[in-house]
Protein backbone atom coordinates (compact mmCIF):
# COMPACT_ATOMS: atom_id res chain seq x y z
CA UNK A 1 0.00 0.00 0.00
CA UNK A 2 1.87 3.32 -1.06
CA UNK A 3 0.79 6.28 0.76
CA UNK A 4 -0.66 7.70 -2.50
CA UNK A 5 -3.21 4.96 -2.85
CA UNK A 6 -3.97 5.13 0.83
CA UNK A 7 -4.98 9.34 0.75
CA UNK A 8 -6.46 8.69 -2.17
CA UNK A 9 -8.84 6.30 -1.28
CA UNK A 10 -9.25 7.47 2.38
CA UNK A 11 -10.48 10.60 1.04
CA UNK A 12 -12.28 9.92 -2.59
CA UNK A 13 -15.73 8.87 -1.04
CA UNK A 14 -16.06 11.42 1.18
CA UNK A 15 -15.49 14.07 -0.62
CA UNK A 16 -18.93 13.70 -2.46
CA UNK A 17 -20.37 15.10 0.56
CA UNK A 18 -18.51 18.33 -0.41
CA UNK A 19 -20.75 20.68 -2.42
CA UNK A 20 -19.41 22.76 -5.20
CA UNK A 21 -19.91 26.30 -4.70
CA UNK A 22 -17.07 28.45 -6.54
CA UNK A 23 -16.12 31.81 -6.40
CA UNK A 24 -18.58 33.89 -8.04
CA UNK A 25 -17.16 35.44 -11.38
CA UNK A 26 -15.23 38.58 -11.51
CA UNK A 27 -14.82 41.12 -14.05
CA UNK A 28 -11.79 41.12 -15.75
CA UNK A 29 -9.67 43.81 -13.53
CA UNK A 30 -6.60 46.08 -15.25
CA UNK A 31 -4.17 44.79 -17.22
CA UNK A 32 -0.68 44.13 -15.11
CA UNK A 33 1.89 46.89 -14.62
CA UNK A 34 4.70 45.32 -13.46
CA UNK A 35 6.62 47.78 -11.20
CA UNK A 36 9.92 49.04 -12.38
CA UNK A 37 10.38 50.64 -9.16
CA UNK A 38 12.99 48.46 -6.80
CA UNK A 39 11.56 48.03 -3.50
CA UNK A 40 13.35 47.37 -0.23
CA UNK A 41 13.58 43.38 0.60
CA UNK A 42 10.47 41.94 2.43
CA UNK A 43 10.84 40.24 5.65
CA UNK A 44 11.60 36.81 4.62
CA UNK A 45 14.27 34.29 4.64
CA UNK A 46 13.75 32.55 1.49
CA UNK A 47 15.39 29.03 0.74
CA UNK A 48 15.86 26.73 -1.80
CA UNK A 49 12.54 24.85 -2.44
CA UNK A 50 11.26 26.05 0.93
CA UNK A 51 8.08 28.25 1.41
CA UNK A 52 8.84 30.80 3.89
CA UNK A 53 6.71 32.74 5.56
CA UNK A 54 7.09 36.07 7.34
CA UNK A 55 8.72 36.05 10.82
CA UNK A 56 5.46 37.43 12.26
CA UNK A 57 3.66 34.60 10.12
CA UNK A 58 6.75 32.12 11.56
CA UNK A 59 6.56 32.36 14.71
CA UNK A 60 5.00 29.55 17.18
CA UNK A 61 2.78 28.70 13.67
CA UNK A 62 2.92 25.69 11.46
CA UNK A 63 2.77 25.77 8.05
CA UNK A 64 0.96 23.56 5.24
CA UNK A 65 2.40 23.62 1.46
CA UNK A 66 -1.09 23.19 -0.09
CA UNK A 67 -0.43 22.20 -4.28
CA UNK A 68 -3.21 24.86 -5.65
CA UNK A 69 -2.57 24.28 -9.37
CA UNK A 70 -0.31 22.12 -11.33
CA UNK A 71 -0.03 20.28 -14.21
CA UNK A 72 -0.49 23.35 -16.30
CA UNK A 73 1.65 26.26 -18.03
CA UNK A 74 -0.05 29.04 -16.64
CA UNK A 75 -2.15 30.34 -13.19
CA UNK A 76 -4.22 33.57 -13.18
CA UNK A 77 -3.35 35.76 -9.87
CA UNK A 78 -5.64 38.51 -8.44
CA UNK A 79 -5.63 41.00 -5.92
CA UNK A 80 -6.21 44.78 -5.78
CA UNK A 81 -2.21 44.57 -5.35
CA UNK A 82 0.16 41.47 -6.50
CA UNK A 83 3.34 41.80 -5.38
CA UNK A 84 6.41 38.87 -5.97
CA UNK A 85 9.68 38.51 -4.47
CA UNK A 86 12.37 36.45 -6.01
CA UNK A 87 14.36 34.19 -3.94
CA UNK A 88 17.12 36.79 -3.06
CA UNK A 89 14.37 38.72 -1.63
CA UNK A 90 13.88 41.45 -3.89
CA UNK A 91 10.99 42.69 -5.34
CA UNK A 92 10.80 41.17 -8.85
CA UNK A 93 7.41 42.22 -9.85
CA UNK A 94 3.92 44.53 -9.23
CA UNK A 95 0.52 44.23 -10.80
CA UNK A 96 -2.71 45.59 -10.17
CA UNK A 97 -5.76 43.57 -10.89
CA UNK A 98 -5.43 40.33 -12.52
CA UNK A 99 -1.76 39.02 -13.35
CA UNK A 100 -1.14 35.87 -15.57
CA UNK A 101 1.80 33.55 -15.12
CA UNK A 102 3.28 31.28 -16.92
CA UNK A 103 6.05 28.77 -17.38
CA UNK A 104 8.74 28.72 -19.75
CA UNK A 105 10.91 26.12 -19.38
CA UNK A 106 12.75 26.85 -16.02
CA UNK A 107 11.60 30.34 -15.91
CA UNK A 108 8.13 32.19 -14.92
CA UNK A 109 7.03 34.89 -17.25
CA UNK A 110 5.11 37.82 -15.64
CA UNK A 111 1.78 39.09 -17.52
CA UNK A 112 3.46 40.40 -20.73
CA UNK A 113 6.95 41.55 -19.56
CA UNK A 114 10.07 39.55 -19.51
CA UNK A 115 11.02 36.16 -18.04
CA UNK A 116 12.24 35.90 -14.48
CA UNK A 117 13.58 33.56 -12.54
CA UNK A 118 12.26 29.92 -11.48
CA UNK A 119 10.70 31.11 -8.33
CA UNK A 120 8.66 33.53 -6.94
CA UNK A 121 6.87 34.12 -3.90
CA UNK A 122 3.76 36.67 -4.09
CA UNK A 123 1.29 38.20 -1.90
CA UNK A 124 -1.83 40.31 -2.27
CA UNK A 125 -2.67 43.52 -0.57
CA UNK A 126 -5.03 42.95 1.08
CA UNK A 127 -5.63 39.19 -0.22
CA UNK A 128 -4.89 36.93 -2.79
CA UNK A 129 -6.95 34.87 -5.05
CA UNK A 130 -5.19 31.83 -6.88
CA UNK A 131 -8.14 30.65 -9.65
CA UNK A 132 -11.16 31.14 -7.89
CA UNK A 133 -9.47 30.53 -4.24
CA UNK A 134 -8.67 33.15 -1.64
CA UNK A 135 -5.33 32.51 0.22
CA UNK A 136 -4.09 34.12 3.15
CA UNK A 137 0.05 34.61 3.12
CA UNK A 138 1.84 34.23 0.59
CA UNK A 139 2.53 31.55 -2.20
CA UNK A 140 4.95 29.86 -4.34
CA UNK A 141 5.59 29.74 -7.69
CA UNK A 142 7.82 27.64 -9.51
CA UNK A 143 8.68 26.93 -13.08
CA UNK A 144 9.08 23.15 -13.66
CA UNK A 145 10.20 22.07 -17.14
CA UNK A 146 7.17 24.28 -18.49
CA UNK A 147 4.88 23.45 -16.11
CA UNK A 148 3.92 26.30 -13.43
CA UNK A 149 2.93 25.00 -9.59
CA UNK A 150 1.15 27.42 -7.61
CA UNK A 151 1.85 26.52 -3.67
CA UNK A 152 0.20 27.96 -1.12
CA UNK A 153 1.44 28.27 2.69
CA UNK A 154 -1.29 27.91 5.08
CA UNK A 155 -1.40 28.23 8.87
CA UNK A 156 -1.92 24.84 10.12
CA UNK A 157 -4.87 25.59 11.93
CA UNK A 158 -6.15 27.69 8.87
CA UNK A 159 -5.96 24.70 6.81
CA UNK A 160 -8.19 22.62 9.14
CA UNK A 161 -10.99 25.29 9.11
CA UNK A 162 -10.89 24.98 5.33
CA UNK A 163 -10.76 21.00 4.78
CA UNK A 164 -13.44 21.02 7.40
CA UNK A 165 -15.72 23.42 5.64
CA UNK A 166 -15.67 21.12 2.76
CA UNK A 167 -15.34 17.34 3.95
CA UNK A 168 -18.33 17.91 6.98
CA UNK A 169 -22.27 19.56 6.97
CA UNK A 170 -22.12 22.37 8.93
CA UNK A 171 -25.30 21.36 10.70
CA UNK A 172 -23.65 18.39 11.96
CA UNK A 173 -23.02 18.89 15.97
CA UNK A 174 -19.95 20.85 17.16
CA UNK A 175 -18.29 17.16 19.06
CA UNK A 176 -18.68 15.63 15.76
CA UNK A 177 -17.21 18.76 13.75
CA UNK A 178 -14.35 18.73 16.61
CA UNK A 179 -13.43 15.02 15.93
CA UNK A 180 -13.66 15.68 12.44
CA UNK A 181 -11.19 18.59 12.92
CA UNK A 182 -9.38 16.42 14.97
CA UNK A 183 -8.86 13.93 12.13
CA UNK A 184 -8.10 16.39 9.17
CA UNK A 185 -5.00 17.98 11.16
CA UNK A 186 -3.35 14.30 12.03
CA UNK A 187 -3.52 13.62 8.27
CA UNK A 188 -2.33 17.05 7.32
CA UNK A 189 0.24 16.34 9.86
CA UNK A 190 1.28 13.19 8.81
CA UNK A 191 1.28 14.50 5.11
CA UNK A 192 3.63 17.09 6.14
CA UNK A 193 5.97 14.89 7.70
CA UNK A 194 5.87 12.40 4.45
CA UNK A 195 6.06 15.48 1.37
CA UNK A 196 4.53 14.31 -1.68
CA UNK A 197 6.92 16.72 -3.13
CA UNK A 198 9.96 18.73 -1.72
CA UNK A 199 7.91 21.60 -2.92
CA UNK A 200 5.00 20.65 -1.20
CA UNK A 201 2.41 18.92 1.19
CA UNK A 202 -0.32 18.17 0.20
CA UNK A 203 -2.71 18.43 -2.66
CA UNK A 204 -5.48 21.11 -2.19
CA UNK A 205 -8.22 18.57 -4.16
CA UNK A 206 -9.43 14.78 -3.68
CA UNK A 207 -6.12 13.56 -3.76
CA UNK A 208 -5.82 14.40 -0.31
CA UNK A 209 -8.11 16.61 1.43
CA UNK A 210 -10.05 19.46 -0.35
CA UNK A 211 -9.10 22.91 0.07
CA UNK A 212 -10.77 25.70 -1.83
CA UNK A 213 -9.52 28.87 -0.15
CA UNK A 214 -9.98 30.40 3.23
CA UNK A 215 -12.65 32.70 2.55
CA UNK A 216 -16.42 31.93 3.73
CA UNK A 217 -15.83 29.73 6.36
CA UNK A 218 -18.61 29.33 8.73
CA UNK A 219 -18.11 29.94 12.61
CA UNK A 220 -19.03 26.43 13.30
CA UNK A 221 -16.30 25.21 11.44
CA UNK A 222 -13.31 27.51 12.88
CA UNK A 223 -14.82 26.82 16.33
CA UNK A 224 -14.70 23.12 16.03
CA UNK A 225 -11.02 23.87 14.94
CA UNK A 226 -10.26 25.87 17.79
CA UNK A 227 -11.84 23.51 20.40
CA UNK A 228 -9.01 20.72 19.68
CA UNK A 229 -6.21 23.25 18.24
CA UNK A 230 -3.12 21.18 17.91
CA UNK A 231 -4.61 17.77 19.04
CA UNK A 232 -3.79 15.07 16.85
CA UNK A 233 -4.21 11.30 17.35
CA UNK A 234 -1.59 8.99 18.23
CA UNK A 235 -1.22 4.75 18.08
CA UNK A 236 2.01 4.35 20.30
CA UNK A 237 3.42 7.71 19.69
CA UNK A 238 3.22 7.62 15.77
CA UNK A 239 0.44 9.77 13.87
CA UNK A 240 -2.59 7.54 13.09
CA UNK A 241 -3.68 7.62 9.70
CA UNK A 242 -6.82 9.25 10.19
CA UNK A 243 -9.03 8.20 7.46
CA UNK A 244 -12.93 8.97 7.21
CA UNK A 245 -15.71 8.67 5.08
CA UNK A 246 -19.17 9.12 5.16
CA UNK A 247 -21.43 6.71 6.02
CA UNK A 248 -20.34 3.15 6.99
CA UNK A 249 -24.02 1.49 6.68
CA UNK A 250 -24.03 -0.47 9.80
CA UNK A 251 -20.42 -1.86 9.94
CA UNK A 252 -17.20 -0.05 9.16
CA UNK A 253 -14.33 -1.77 7.25
CA UNK A 254 -10.87 -3.48 8.09
CA UNK A 255 -8.16 -1.27 6.14
CA UNK A 256 -6.66 -4.03 5.22
CA UNK A 257 -10.01 -5.14 3.40
CA UNK A 258 -9.49 -1.82 1.03
CA UNK A 259 -5.61 -1.50 1.10
CA UNK A 260 -4.22 -4.98 1.60
CA UNK A 261 -2.55 -4.12 4.86
CA UNK A 262 -3.66 -4.84 8.67
CA UNK A 263 -3.51 -1.33 10.63
CA UNK A 264 -4.22 -2.11 14.26
CA UNK A 265 -6.48 0.65 14.86
CA UNK A 266 -8.30 0.67 11.46
CA UNK A 267 -10.37 -2.41 12.07
CA UNK A 268 -13.95 -2.78 11.56
CA UNK A 269 -16.69 -1.39 14.27
CA UNK A 270 -20.38 -2.54 14.51
CA UNK A 271 -21.98 1.33 14.15
CA UNK A 272 -25.63 1.66 14.45
CA UNK A 273 -25.02 5.58 14.79
CA UNK A 274 -25.49 6.48 11.31
CA UNK A 275 -29.01 5.32 10.59
CA UNK A 276 -30.33 8.52 10.16
CA UNK A 277 -27.78 9.07 7.02
CA UNK A 278 -29.45 10.00 3.91
CA UNK A 279 -26.85 6.74 2.19
CA UNK A 280 -27.88 4.29 4.89
CA UNK A 281 -29.60 2.62 2.43
CA UNK A 282 -29.30 3.63 -1.03
CA UNK A 283 -30.38 2.14 -4.67
CA UNK A 284 -29.23 2.81 -8.11
CA UNK A 285 -30.57 2.19 -11.45
CA UNK A 286 -27.92 1.91 -14.01
CA UNK A 287 -28.99 2.09 -17.60
CA UNK A 288 -27.75 -0.67 -20.14
CA UNK A 289 -25.88 1.93 -21.67
CA UNK A 290 -24.15 2.71 -19.11
CA UNK A 291 -23.36 -0.58 -17.96
CA UNK A 292 -22.43 -0.98 -21.68
CA UNK A 293 -20.14 1.98 -21.14
CA UNK A 294 -18.39 1.00 -17.53
CA UNK A 295 -17.45 -2.44 -18.84
CA UNK A 296 -16.01 -0.76 -21.79
CA UNK A 297 -14.04 1.55 -19.96
CA UNK A 298 -13.08 -1.88 -17.85
CA UNK A 299 -11.88 -3.78 -21.13
CA UNK A 300 -14.66 -5.85 -21.37
CA UNK A 301 -16.47 -5.40 -25.42
CA UNK A 302 -20.26 -5.13 -24.30
CA UNK A 303 -22.68 -7.55 -26.46
CA UNK A 304 -26.15 -8.35 -25.57
CA UNK A 305 -25.14 -10.91 -22.83
CA UNK A 306 -23.61 -8.42 -20.49
CA UNK A 307 -23.61 -9.45 -16.85
CA UNK A 308 -21.92 -7.59 -13.99
CA UNK A 309 -21.89 -9.71 -10.65
CA UNK A 310 -20.24 -10.00 -7.12
CA UNK A 311 -18.02 -12.87 -6.95
CA UNK A 312 -16.30 -12.21 -3.84
CA UNK A 313 -16.86 -10.33 -0.71
CA UNK A 314 -14.87 -8.93 2.66
CA UNK A 315 -15.71 -10.56 5.88
CA UNK A 316 -18.05 -7.47 6.62
CA UNK A 317 -19.90 -7.96 3.45
CA UNK A 318 -18.60 -5.36 1.04
CA UNK A 319 -18.05 -6.58 -2.49
CA UNK A 320 -14.36 -7.64 -2.65
CA UNK A 321 -14.17 -8.47 -6.35
CA UNK A 322 -16.50 -7.87 -9.47
CA UNK A 323 -16.48 -10.17 -12.55
CA UNK A 324 -17.77 -8.21 -15.80
CA UNK A 325 -18.82 -10.29 -18.60
CA UNK A 326 -19.78 -10.69 -22.40
CA UNK A 327 -19.87 -12.38 -25.21
CA UNK A 328 -16.90 -14.61 -24.16
CA UNK A 329 -15.35 -12.25 -22.44
CA UNK A 330 -14.64 -11.91 -18.44
CA UNK A 331 -12.91 -9.81 -16.58
CA UNK A 332 -12.86 -10.20 -12.56
CA UNK A 333 -11.69 -7.09 -11.19
CA UNK A 334 -11.28 -5.16 -7.27
CA UNK A 335 -14.77 -3.63 -6.34
CA UNK A 336 -13.45 -0.32 -5.77
CA UNK A 337 -11.97 -0.58 -9.32
CA UNK A 338 -15.18 -1.67 -10.46
CA UNK A 339 -17.20 1.13 -8.01
CA UNK A 340 -14.54 4.13 -9.52
CA UNK A 341 -15.31 3.52 -13.02
CA UNK A 342 -19.16 3.62 -12.33
CA UNK A 343 -18.88 6.61 -10.06
CA UNK A 344 -18.47 6.97 -6.66
CA UNK A 345 -21.77 9.21 -6.26
CA UNK A 346 -23.80 6.31 -8.28
CA UNK A 347 -22.44 3.02 -6.61
CA UNK A 348 -21.93 5.15 -3.38
CA UNK A 349 -20.73 2.15 -1.61
CA UNK A 350 -19.27 -1.78 -1.86
CA UNK A 351 -21.56 -2.74 0.92
CA UNK A 352 -23.76 -3.55 -2.09
CA UNK A 353 -25.94 -6.22 -4.01
CA UNK A 354 -26.47 -5.97 -7.80
CA UNK A 355 -29.14 -7.43 -9.97
CA UNK A 356 -29.81 -7.83 -13.52
CA UNK A 357 -33.45 -5.29 -13.94
CA UNK A 358 -35.41 -4.27 -16.66
CA UNK A 359 -33.59 -2.20 -18.52
CA UNK A 360 -30.08 -2.46 -17.04
CA UNK A 361 -29.22 -3.03 -13.40
CA UNK A 362 -30.45 -2.66 -10.14
CA UNK A 363 -27.93 -1.68 -6.84
CA UNK A 364 -28.72 -1.56 -3.70
CA UNK A 365 -26.52 -0.79 -0.97
CA UNK A 366 -25.86 1.10 2.68
CA UNK A 367 -23.59 3.80 3.30
CA UNK A 368 -21.34 5.69 1.34
CA UNK A 369 -17.53 5.66 1.27
CA UNK A 370 -15.13 3.45 1.65
CA UNK A 371 -15.87 2.47 5.45
CA UNK A 372 -12.86 2.50 7.02
CA UNK A 373 -12.00 4.62 9.89
CA UNK A 374 -14.10 7.36 11.49
CA UNK A 375 -17.91 7.18 9.91
CA UNK A 376 -18.92 10.46 9.65
CA UNK A 377 -22.85 10.45 10.10
CA UNK A 378 -21.95 7.93 12.76
CA UNK A 379 -19.85 10.58 14.81
CA UNK A 380 -22.80 12.74 14.67
CA UNK A 381 -25.05 10.08 15.63
CA UNK A 382 -22.93 9.73 18.47
CA UNK A 383 -22.31 13.89 19.68
CA UNK A 384 -25.99 13.57 19.32
CA UNK A 385 -26.26 10.95 22.45
CA UNK A 386 -23.77 13.10 24.17
CA UNK A 387 -20.71 11.44 23.22
CA UNK A 388 -17.16 13.85 22.90
CA UNK A 389 -14.97 14.01 20.44
CA UNK A 390 -12.89 12.05 22.60
CA UNK A 391 -15.19 9.70 22.77
CA UNK A 392 -15.82 9.41 18.96
CA UNK A 393 -11.96 9.56 18.15
CA UNK A 394 -11.46 6.36 20.86
CA UNK A 395 -14.35 4.22 18.88
CA UNK A 396 -13.59 5.06 15.13
CA UNK A 397 -9.35 4.16 15.98
CA UNK A 398 -9.52 2.16 19.15
CA UNK A 399 -6.45 2.02 21.01
CA UNK A 400 -5.05 5.26 19.94
CA UNK A 401 -4.33 8.39 22.16
CA UNK A 402 -5.19 12.19 21.57
CA UNK A 403 -2.19 14.35 22.16
CA UNK A 404 -0.57 17.77 21.25
CA UNK A 405 0.92 18.18 18.01
CA UNK A 406 4.58 17.79 19.41
CA UNK A 407 4.21 14.30 21.62
ZN1 LIG B 1 -21.60 4.28 10.65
Amino acid sequence: MTTTRFRSAAVAALLLLSSCAGAPPREAPPAPQPSPVPAPPPVVTPRPGVVVPSPAEAAGTRFIRVLLSGGTQEAVLEGKTIRAWGVDGRLAAEATGRVTLAAVGERIRWGGSGLLGDTLDAAGDPDLRVGNREVVGRIRLLARKGELLAIAVVPLETYVSAVLSREAPPRFHPEALSAMAVAVRTYAVGAAAKPRDPAYDVVGSVEDQVFDGVDGVSAVFREATDRTRGLVVRYRGELARTVYHSTCGGRTEDAGSVWGKDIPYLRSQSCDDCADSPAYRWEYRMSEAEGRRVAKALGVPPGKDLRIAVTARTPTGRAGRVRISSGGVSRELQAAEFRKAAGYAKVRSLKMEVVPAAGGWRFTGEGWGHGVGLCQFGANGMARRGAGFREILARYYPGTEISGETP
